[in-house]
């Protein structure tokens, strides 16, 4: 009965998604936060994400829910890419990174061969530095 009526009530909405299940996350960690601290504006705040957690999962408006979620699935994996491109950084012991001062791209340089003219392969610009 009540699954019935769940399903008919639930039809040609959007459901939950990461993005929802995001959003019921941070609500859980504020309110656990402001439980703990005592500080009420984290509980206020722990009612922002789970409002918008329900009105996302509740919405009619399917496409754009799908678009949000796309658009949080790749900005988080942007975050991830960085994390893990710092992690690799961290490991090349025998190369040091520098941003070209023309074009802002990164290089990757052998580490210990002193002063050098570096040329930047996107923008040819060439600058001196100590590596
Ligand atoms: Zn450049």
């Amino acid at each position: 009965m009540i699954r019935r009526w769940l399903s008919r009530f639930m039809m040609g909405r959007y459901g939950t998604d990461i993005l929802s299940l995001v959003l019921l996350c941070t609500a859980l960690v504020l309110s656990l936060v402001g439980q703990f601290s005592r500080l009420w504006i984290f509980l206020l705040l722990s009612y922002v994400p789970l409002a918008y957690a329900i009105f996302r999962t509740l919405s009619r408006q399917t496409a754009k829910r799908y678009a949000e979620n796309q658009k949080f699935l790749s900005w988080f994996r942007g975050i991830k890419n960085w994390f893990s491109r710092k992690k690799a950084r961290s490991k090349d012991t025998d190369h040091c990174f520098i941003k070209c001062p023309g074009c802002h791209q990164t290089l990757r340089l052998p580490k210990g061969k002193g002063r050098i003219t570096i040329t930047c392969p996107k923008c040819r610009t060439s600058f001196v530095r100590k590596v």
